[in-house]
Order: C-alpha cells, then sequence, then structure tokens
C-alpha cells in the first residue's frame, strides 16, 4: 500500500518567491503587461495562485479603463 506523498504534479504559482498552488492559467502575454515578477521568462503559460490572480486583476484592471465592455 504504498501512497504517494510528494506528488510531483503539485501546481505551483509562477510568480518569483511564490510557493503557493495555483489556480489559474494565463498567457504569458497578459502576465507581462503587469509588474508581477515571473519565475522564468521562457514561459508560454503563467500559473498564478490566488493572490497574484487578485493582483493581476487589480493591474489589468487599471489598464482597461477605455474598454469597460465587460
Ligand atoms: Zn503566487
Amino acid at each position: 500500500m504504498a501512497e504517494a506523498k510528494h506528488s510531483v504534479d503539485i501546481k505551483i504559482c509562477d510568480v518569483a518567491g511564490c510557493d503557493k498552488e495555483y489556480e489559474r492559467s494565463l498567457n504569458i502575454k497578459q502576465v507581462a503587461q503587469t509588474t508581477l515578477k515571473l519565475k522564468s521568462n521562457d514561459l508560454r503559460n503563467v500559473h498564478l495562485c490566488k493572490e497574484h490572480y487578485k493582483e493581476f486583476k487589480k493591474e489589468t484592471k487599471t489598464n482597461r479603463e477605455l474598454d469597460s465592455v465587460y
């Protein structure tokens, strides 16, 4: 009865210094417009934890005053 405790498949947030599990997957182009610093700039998709996703949304919101159609 072997139970793997350490799953290799844990999904970790891609923001530098963050080790939380991610909740959202975003395109790097979207994240590149924000001040979030990533562990790697070589990603296509960026994974963000709840907290960083909130931050991301906050920052993109201010960039989007022109189109208010959501
Ligand atoms: Zn994070």
